[in-house]
């Protein structure tokens, strides 16, 4: 697969191998040499070897890398252990082998090139990690696994681009090439700045790049968020990118080895629409505010950073959200209309004809409510437990219409039926919400002076 050229000449990843793992790697490699990987000599290879070396030998790298690439030449324990020699001669072996693979009978699990024979790969050199089929074989990862060594000396790389969540490394992945490469970049720079600074050189600091999330979802958020934001203003992201943490744990004794959190394109389409409004999204932040889990936690760390987010969670599971929308107690919509509905067509795949019925019928609800001043029918839809109770509310209503002597209809029996019964019927609870919102929202008026437990007049 080729990406596209930019006008200007940057480095560029030409092969896209299409493993996640692999083309973090490369991107890595591409960074540290500024040069695509294909126009790399041997040398540069060497010299970004060297500075990986380096890096990783850093106290704080060191710490990290237990959980990457354990018993590797990097962080053997064994007394007297040429630490920088032996991750020397292992990675100028890999680049080696690029160039001479005349000799190979296997290929590479990842790429399909012919594979590195002059040594086995095992987890110490590259993390139980992997994506799709790949996943299969961690049980019977006996006898070692074919990979060239340009893949292998990729995946010595990859860590550099990697992000903490959780206390754990996860490798950052989107279908599109751009936003990792822009996000690599960034990741880059950071390490050059930390590198120069001396931060490496404490344990007690992180090697990886880590803004201290301990929940993988919300941290999964916080990128969709900076993506939909910057990103897309960079002219970086399209419209439908998808996002994927792949939190990894390669302690030996660790056997689920991988957790993958994936947040779809219809949900990055929704948050991408949020963060270009600023109104949008500030009335974001603090509806998500209000939902973060109370327990006690790291109280020097902030809620955002490491509290259950039911938004979040629901968000990811493909549940509707909609509740959220609603404060039944103050009896206000939380976000405006607009935003409603495009979550309603973005990531509930309701399509906008019937948006706009449901719109509509609740528009006339809310006038017969105002008219016939029987307000406490918003919280008997509220309150519709099952659906032929909310029919039954509709039925009133439709009553109520008719004593206010009304020519038109409260709705046609068409959309009457399309809108409790439609092609695109996702649950009648979604409906009542959606009305409720559009009421609230009509309402508030009048709605806020009920807030007080003053029963209406019936
Ligand atoms: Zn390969």
């Amino acid at each position: 697969m080729l990406l596209q050229v930019d006008p200007e000449p940057k480095p560029q990843p030409r092969k896209i191998v299409g493993d996640p793992f692999i083309d973090t790697g490369i991107l890595a490699i591409e960074l540290m040499t500024e040069k695509p990987f294909d126009a790399c000599t041997q040398e540069d290879l060497r010299l970004a070897a060297d500075n990986l070396i380096d890096i990783y030998l850093t106290p704080a790298w060191k710490k990290e890398l237990y959980s990457i690439f354990p018993n590797s030449t990097y962080i053997q324990s064994s007394r007297g252990y040429d630490h920088q020699g032996r991750s020397k001669k292992f990675l100028y072996g890999l680049i080696d082998g690029i160039s001479n693979t005349s000799s190979s009978t296997t290929f590479c699990c990842y790429c399909g090139a012919p594979a590195h024979e002059l040594m086995s790969f095992y987890k110490t050199h590259v993390p139980l990690i992997g994506s799709g089929s790949f996943t299969n074989f961690f049980p019977s990862f006996q006898n070692g696994l074919s990979i060239c060594a340009r893949c292998a000396l990729a995946i010595q790389f990859a860590p550099l681009l990697w992000y903490k969540a959780g206390g754990k490394p996860c490798l950052v992945s989107s279908n599109n090439q751009n936003i990792i490469r822009e996000f690599g970049a960034e990741v880059f720079k950071k390490i050059r700045v930390r590198l120069a600074s001396g931060e490496y050189e404490s344990g007690r600091n992180s090697g990886l790049f880590d803004e201290k999330f301990k929940s993988p979802q919300n941290a999964l958020f916080h990128l969709a968020y900076k993506f939909g934001k910057e990103y897309c203003m960079k002219g970086v992201c399209r419209p439908n990118e998808s996002v994927v943490l792949y939190r990894i744990d390669n302690y030996n004794q660790n056997p689920t080895g991988i957790r993958i959190y994936s947040l779809p394109s219809s949900v990055f389409r929704f948050v991408a629409f949020m963060m270009n409004s600023p109104d949008y999204r500030s009335a974001w932040f603090t509806l998500l505010n209000r939902h973060y889990a109370k327990a006690k936690g790291d109280e020097e760390l902030p809620t955002w950073k490491t509290k259950y987010n039911a938004i979040h969670a629901f968000l990811l599971d493909g549940k509707s959200i909609l509740w959220a929308f609603k404060d039944d107690k103050a009896r206000i919509p939380t976000m405006p209309w607009v935003v409603i509905e495009w979550y309603m067509r973005s990531v509930r795949d309701m399509n906008q004809q019937r948006v706009d019925q449901i719109k509509v019928m609740s528009d006339n609800i809310a006038l017969c409510i105002r008219e016939s001043k029987k307000f406490n029918r918003v919280l008997d839809i509220a309150a519709a437990r099952d659906l032929p109770s909310f029919r039954n509310q509709l039925q009133l209503l439709i009553k109520d219409w008719q004593k206010l002597g009304k020519e038109k209809p409260l709705t046609t029996f068409d959309d009457y039926t399309a809108v409790l019964l439609p092609g695109d019927y996702r649950g009648w609870t979604e409906v009542r919400d959606l009305m409720v919102i559009r009421l609230y929202e009509q309402l508030h008026d009048v709605l806020a002076k009920e807030v007080e437990p003053e029963e209406v007049t019936e």
